[in-house]
């Protein structure tokens, strides 16, 4: 399966994503999480991102289609992938297009800014990739990652500010996108819930409504 996941910043992309990975034994390829190690390696691309990512910015296209250009062409693709914060622009989803690889469907996650800032304040995260809630989801061990037990910290783009700024740039510039795979028969939605395991559910129901 060749799946997109997209929603607002702070929709539970990332948390589906994982899920979806696990249960279909394909890779989650979440850009974000690509220039987060990028940034806190110190490398090129990191150096590059670093600002844009800090501002709650889009990172420019053509340095995100080429890290996704390559994840794609890579073995560990092979039998499919999830892509979760990629497409984020018009730009993008025609680059993907271009690519020639053939996307089965594109599950838009739905959660209104008004919760999606009151969501973003207890988002926790670990350096490994996994994501966590103080309320919604939390980890076993308060702090601590429950995969690799490193500890959690809150994101720098997670604060107030760049939250609305993120949700701004996800309005003019990301919401485009669901039109263009709507266009395509592709797009499939799902309300997000208050409940991890509700949206979970509901995603489950949505996938297997286009027979994923
Ligand atoms: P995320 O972890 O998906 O919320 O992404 C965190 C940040 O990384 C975003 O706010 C952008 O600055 C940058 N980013 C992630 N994916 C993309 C993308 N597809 N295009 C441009 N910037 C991106």
């Amino acid at each position: 399966m060749n799946l997109i996941i997209m929603g607002a910043p702070g929709a539970g992309k990332g948390t589906q994503s994982e899920m979806i990975s696990a249960r279909e034994k394909i890779p989650a390829i979440s850009t974000g999480q690509i220039l987060r190690e990028a940034m806190k390696a110190g490398t090129e691309l990191g150096a590059v991102a670093k600002s844009y990512v800090e501002r709650g910015d889009l990172v420019p296209d053509e340095i995100v289609i080429g890290i996704v250009r390559d994840y794609l062409m890579s073995e560990e693709c092979k039998n499919g992938f999830i892509l979760d914060g990629f497409p984020r622009s018009t730009a993008q989803a025609e680059a993907l297009e271009k690519m020639g690889v053939k996307i089965d469907a594109v599950l838009s996650i739905e959660v209104d800014d008004e919760r999606i800032i009151r969501r973003m304040g207890g988002r926790r995260v670990c350096e490994c990739g996994a994501s966590y809630h103080t309320d919604y989801l939390p980890p076993k061990v308060d702090g601590i990652c429950d995969k690799c037990g490193k500890s959690l910290y809150v994101r720098a783009d997670d604060k107030p500010e760049t939250v609305r700024n993120r949700l701004v740039n996800y309005h003019n510039q990301t919401e485009p996108v669901l039109n263009f795979y709507r266009e395509r028969g592709l797009l499939v939605t799902v309300v997000g819930q208050e409940k991890v395991e509700d949206t979970t559910e509901c995603v489950r129901k949505a996938l297997a409504s286009v027979g994923k």
